[in-house]
């Protein structure tokens, strides 16, 4: 379990909560889950016309290689119920490798850092929660700083309901 990794996670279709619940508890025994962020309810991002996101962020430790990581959290998915839609579409679940250790990858279908963590308010504001200091190996900014260049109004810590 020697790489440190941040997955985000989002859910906008059936009981959002659940779906990332059960997709933390499934990471195990390939990753060891470190920190979880707390849970943020966001505006859909690139069609708006669909359901509210949950969002979360998580640090893992695992033994396993980027690309063989890619390939069973995408397995992960389709476990979990995802079914293929458009780019940005509703989506059970889904997980996405933000960073592996301080890796810079960029070897289609992997990129890593993940190419628009940096824009996204709704991974930026869980992954700030814990790993603030945290430095980007591309941008050489650490995330509070990243933070300050997004537009964080619409994201919400998610009590339930
Ligand atoms: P998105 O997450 O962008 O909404 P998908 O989850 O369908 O869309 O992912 C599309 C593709 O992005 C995946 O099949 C994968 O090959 C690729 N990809 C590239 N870099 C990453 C990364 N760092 N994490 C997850 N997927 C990635
Ligand atoms: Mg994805």
């Amino acid at each position: 379990m020697d790489h440190v990794v941040y997955l985000a996670l989002g859910s906008n279709l059936g009981n959002r909560l659940a779906n990332l619940k059960n997709a933390i508890s499934n990471l195990t025994p390939q990753m060891d889950v470190e920190e979880k962020s707390p849970v943020y309810e966001t505006p859909p991002w690139g069609h708006d016309d669909q359901p509210a996101f949950l969002n979360q962020v998580v640090k893992v430790e695992t033994y396993m290689q980027p690309e063989a990581l890619l390939g069973h959290l995408k397995r992960l998915e389709v476990v979990l119920g995802r079914k293929p839609t458009f780019q940005n579409g509703p989506r059970v679940i889904d997980l996405d490798i933000l960073f592996y250790d301080d890796l810079v990858l960029d070897s289609p279908p992997l990129v890593v850092p993940h190419p628009r963590l940096h824009q996204r308010a709704f991974v930026l504001v869980p992954l700030n929660d814990i790993a603030s200091d945290l430095v980007h190996p591309v941008l050489n900014r650490p995330i509070s700083e990243l933070l300050l260049d997004v537009d964080r109004l619409n994201i919400n810590e998610y009590k339930g309901k």
